[in-house]
């Protein structure tokens, strides 16, 4: 399934050109239009699901997988010192492209952004963790 208006639907396609790294029956891989750092790339699903939510149990999987092997890959072939893989989910978490995807991102010492990809840190009681633990357990 796709959906008309999509741009990563389109990308993933080939409809729309793209700096494409790797491609198989499930994703397509392509350069990221306005990088974080050299290399900074895209897992995109080939079918259109929006988030992470949506993607079923094996797709997750094969992403993941891909995921390992193209850190590998690009750690030797672009010679980077560490690497991020992140993956957001509507729109308070940073999700832009409403497509499933996964960042890619090489980092470089010293390549001017802050190493951790940031949060605040909270300051929560040990009540409150106590209570979210038996929530999620
Ligand atoms: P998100 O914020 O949804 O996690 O990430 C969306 C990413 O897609 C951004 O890093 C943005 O630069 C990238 N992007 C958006 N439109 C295009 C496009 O048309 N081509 C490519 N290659 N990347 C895109
Ligand atoms: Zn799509």
């Amino acid at each position: 399934m796709r959906e008309t208006d999509c741009i990563f639907c389109k990308i993933a396609a080939g409809e729309i050109p793209s700096k494409t790294i790797y491609e198989d029956e499930r994703f397509r891989v392509i350069l990221d239009i306005s990088p974080a750092t050299k290399g900074h790339a895209l897992i995109i699903s080939k079918e259109h699901y929006a988030n992470i939510y949506e993607l079923p149990e094996e797709m997750a999987a094969s992403a993941m997988v891909l995921a390992k092997k193209l850190a590998a890959h690009m750690t030797e072939i672009l010679q980077c010192d560490g690497f991020n893989i992140i993956q957001n989910n509507r729109e308070p978490a940073g999700q832009t492209v409403f497509h499933f995807h996964m960042h890619l991102i090489p980092r470089y010492k010293g390549d001017g952004n802050q190493e951790k990809i940031c949060w605040n840190h909270l300051e929560l009681s040990q009540e409150e963790l106590e209570d979210i633990c038996q929530k999620l357990s």
